[in-house]
């Protein structure tokens, strides 16, 4: 059935990382696999001074709204390869988190010199949370970075998963010889830039390469691979498919070195789609009705075009260009002919999408995030997308108090959109809203102004730890300023507190108190 073919070629991901850690020079180098760039140095504008990724930049052109880099895909090897942007530096916003719920899989970069960063533990909660499957490259092995092993064991022990090196660097930086290929049995040469020798292990005993073996790196990295072999957790692809464990590669995003025998081991293991959870059982992928979810709706930031694109993760069955849908939240009916737009792809528009594919549909103003849109009889709803609990604060009033009518109803339709989280402070009129990064609080304002004419006055609160409360534990006396009490959307009690400290002070001082962590429920 061309629908089951069609999405078992689906290879969906995102790769994680923190700020400077090589994704976007690791996504150039796989898009040259994909051909679709023609020299490495591109994607960001700013960096090259020119966008070789022009070809899905019609759609951004047209509408002025950035969606370059929300979606990439080309063919590899009979497979399509999907590739989710999580927005990060000072994009980092809910919707980073939201990319997550769209993936069957995830790259996490960390930089062999830092070694885990703060972003990339956040973005990695998310997945261990819903346990999608992660593959780890540790970059930048070309210059001095801290031990393999080290590395390796701060993964097990900051993240909590099972390592499986699946290669082991020989040497690093100016002593950086190549990597033990555990999984090809092979041993991949380094010779400066875009240079790889493979050699199988069973020619490594050649007089050609005699001087590589006899080099101290070399040796070194070999008993620590015999180690590994005999005293190392055991590869179990299951593991790795329900997020237990990691399969780790090292390279150089930058040299490229490492990437594409990561990057075929990698391709060779990424799960297809999987079928999803809905309100009416599972939905698995080769459902001949089609079926998705919204996880993230762009707003136009041009005034002059006031339209905005929904994100839609197909879940089954088949997309076609002016199919029918039912939208399941209020049962109407949708026809999806104007403007749907295969993000990213060659230019134009979609005519088809299967299970694994994001689209890009022109949204009326008539969706939320975490819309289900279906085809067929039976309404039912992804539950996929959770709220993530926010991490910056800021007390918001309208700066025209004439104007409070276009404020609160630009606010409900905000929050109901999912561009901002909103909370009220215990037994007052006044308004908190709540988002995971600063770009939430800029979009907010824009908007507010832009589409309600409202001006807002924002006060920043800060980050804050939010805990929510049972209903039948709330005591307002034992909270104040620091630890802020509020109320959240559907009338539930949280407290945000002030830092770490506190958290840990309080539930010293109240043990009978349970304090629920957002992330522990989802
Ligand atoms: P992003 O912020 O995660 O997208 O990181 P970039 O891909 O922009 O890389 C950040 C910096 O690290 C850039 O200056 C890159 O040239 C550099 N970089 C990326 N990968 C490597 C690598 O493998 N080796 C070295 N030496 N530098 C790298």
């Amino acid at each position: 059935m061309a629908i089951q073919e069609e999405m078992s070629k689906r290879r969906t991901f995102a790769i994680i990382s923190h700020p400077d850690a090589g994704k976007t020079t690791l996504t150039e180098t796989l898009l040259l696999f994909g051909n679709l760039i023609r020299s490495a140095g591109t994607v960001k504008g700013k960096k090259s001074g020119k966008f070789a990724t022009s070809d899905w930049m019609e759609i951004e052109k047209q509408r002025g709204i950035s969606v370059t880099s929300s979606v990439m895909n080309f063919n590899y090897q009979g497979l399509q390869v999907n590739i989710l942007d999580t927005p990060g530096h000072e994009d980092f916003s809910e919707d980073t988190y939201r990319t997550l719920t769209a993936v069957d899989s995830v790259v996490m970069i960390i930089d062999a010199t830092k070694g885990i960063e703060a972003q990339t533990k956040k973005l990695f909660k998310v997945c261990r949370m819903r346990g999608i499957p992660i593959f780890t490259f540790i970059n930048k092995l070309d210059r001095e970075g801290r031990e393999p092993l080290e590395l390796l064991e701060e993964i097990e022990e900051v993240l909590n998963i099972e390592t499986y090196p699946m290669n082991w660097p020989a040497g690093m930086g100016k002593r950086f010889l190549g990597i033990f290929d555990r999984h090809d049995k092979q041993f991949v040469q380094f010779s400066g830039n875009e240079q790889e020798t493979f050699i199988p292990y069973d020619d490594l005993d050649r007089p050609a390469y005699e001087s590589l073996v006899a080099q101290e790196e070399y040796q070194l990295a070999q008993d620590e691979v015999s180690l590994l072999d005999e005293a190392g957790d055991q590869f179990s692809l299951d593991a790795v498919l329900t997020g237990e464990q990691t399969p780790v590669f090292f390279g150089s995003a930058l040299a490229p070195f490492g990437v594409k025998t990561f990057f075929d081991t990698f391709i060779s293991m990424a799960p297809q789609p999987g079928a999803r959870k809905t309100t009416e059982g599972v939905v698995q992928p080769g459902n001949p009705e089609f079926s998705g979810f919204i996880f993230k709706i762009q707003a136009n930031m041009n005034p002059a075009h006031r339209d905005r694109v929904a994100f839609l993760r197909v879940c089954s069955g088949k997309f076609e260009r002016g199919i029918s849908v039912k939208l399941a939240r209020t049962g109407k009916t949708i026809n999806l002919s104007q403007s749907q737009q295969f993000v990213a792809s060659s230019r134009g528009t979609v005519e088809e999408a299967y299970a694994g594919d994001i689209i890009g549909i022109y949204d009326p103003n008539v969706y939320r995030i975490g819309d289900t849109l279906l085809e067929g009889k039976e309404l039912f709803e992804y539950n996929e997308l959770p709220k993530f609990p926010p991490e910056q604060y800021k007390r918001v009033t309208v700066k025209n108090v004439m104007k409070s009518k276009q404020f609160k109803k630009g606010i409900e339709q905000l929050v109901q959109e999912g561009a901002i989280q909103l909370f009220t402070k215990y037994k007052t009129e006044s308004y908190i809203i709540g988002a995971v990064g600063e770009l939430q609080f800029d979009v907010f304002k824009y908007r507010m102004q832009n589409e309600y004419n409202s001006e807002v006055v924002l006060e920043t609160i800060g980050e804050r730890i939010p805990r929510w409360l049972k209903d039948d534990q709330v005591d307002s006396t034992l909270f104040d300023e620091r630890n802020m009490l509020v109320e959240d959307r559907e009338g539930h009690y949280v407290v945000l507190f002030k830092n770490d400290f506190s958290l840990r002070w309080f539930k010293d001082k109240h043990p009978e108190i349970e304090l629920i962590d957002l992330y522990e429920v989802n």
